[in-house]
């Protein structure tokens, strides 16, 4: 029986354990299958603090994954296949057996959607990105394509306007998703121009490991061009990880975990940090953050509970 378990390995994953390391909690860390998370599918990391010259998104998770483990953090790698929340303790199926724990810490994080293309996966990182916030200021006086149709598509496109000398907006529809007061704002932008009924097929030019182009085709004439760019920002959404916590914890419309207090769930004991929770902020650092204070709170919640006592832990509640 564990004191913490944390699912994932992501800033929020590895925060919440180098914390909860350094409570004396020994805590275990279940990677995942996605280990590290959406760091390693960045390059330069030039907006987490501490790091004045910037840091390479996998680098930083080997340095996070180091600190945790200086602490006593165990890691396990492989993929959760059930868990079962009716405890405490609650308990973990993996690959590598049953684990059970008397608290959880859910740090599955996000999967940005993506085109599903062979040449936006190789070049992801070297001009293709997920994130405007992180990535936009590499693309100074450059122009760049923005692929989506909702609000995130229109906050990026304006966003990305402050850095890039164009910004095209495409999307596979002629009509947006996105909320009126967005379009609006991005229409009036006089940098985006909008390429409507079109699809990406092809981001180019994976021979030279850069971005230099995209193949547009317009999905009404099925006619093909190519754009000259300098970098592809993908907005089509993001899928919270939250399939095994389906019908045990709260979730909200779109799927994200809903935390009651804190970093606290609905279930006594199961506390929720990072992206698996947040569809607003989404940054490496709020991450970390909300895994710092997932720790916290699982702590506090730990020593709610009477000790060494079976009979308690089932009847204790939330923090
Ligand atoms: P979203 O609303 O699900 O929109 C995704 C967009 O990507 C849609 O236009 C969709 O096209 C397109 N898309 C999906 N898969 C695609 C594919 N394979 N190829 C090409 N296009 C594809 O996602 P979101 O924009 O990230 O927004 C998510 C939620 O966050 C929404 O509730 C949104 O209102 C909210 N949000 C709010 C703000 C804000 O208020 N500041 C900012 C960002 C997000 P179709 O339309 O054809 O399906």
């Amino acid at each position: 029986m564990r004191e913490v378990i944390i699912i994932g390995s992501g800033p929020a994953g590895l925060t919440a354990a180098l914390y909860a390391a350094r409570a004396n909690l020994n805590p275990l860390l279940i990677e995942g299958l996605e280990s590290g998370g959406q760091l390693m599918l960045t390059t330069d990391v030039e907006n987490y603090p501490g790091f004045r010259d910037g840091i390479l998104g996998p680098a930083l998770i080997t340095e996070m994954r180091a600190q945790a483990e200086r602490f006593g953090t165990e890691i396990v790698q492989g993929d959760v296949s059930a868990l079962d929340l009716q405890g405490p303790p609650f308990r973990i199926t993996t690959s590598g057996g049953v684990h059970e724990t008397r608290a959880l810490i859910l740090a599955t994080g996000a999967s940005a959607r993506l085109l599903g293309l062979d040449s936006e996966r190789a070049l992801m990182g070297h001009g293709v990105s997920t994130c405007a916030t992180c990535d936009g200021y590499f693309f100074r006086d450059k122009p760049i394509v923005v692929v989506g149709g909702g609000d995130s598509a229109m906050e990026e496109a304006t966003f990305l306007t402050k850095f890039a000398s164009h910004v095209t907006l495409v999307h596979r529809r002629d009509a947006f998703r996105a909320s009126k007061i967005m379009q609006d704002k991005a229409r009036a932008n006089a940098k985006i121009s909008f390429e409507l009924d079109t699809v990406v097929d092809e981001v180019k030019d994976v021979a030279q490991g850069v971005v230099t182009g995209v193949v547009l085709r317009n999905v009404r004439t099925g006619a093909t061009r190519e754009l000259a760019v300098d970098g592809v920002f993908i907005a089509i959404g993001h899928t919270p990880n939250t399939k095994l916590v389906e019908g045990q914890v709260d979730l909200d419309a779109n799927a994200y975990i809903v935390p009651v207090r804190g970093t606290a769930t609905n279930v006594p004991g199961v506390f929720a940090c990072g992206d698996v929770q947040d569809h607003v902020y989404r940054q490496a650092i709020t991450a970390a953050g909300s895994g710092c204070m997932a720790a916290i709170d699982a702590e506090r919640y730990l020593e709610s509970l009477p000790a060494h006592d079976p009979q308690a832990v089932e009847t204790a509640s939330a923090v």
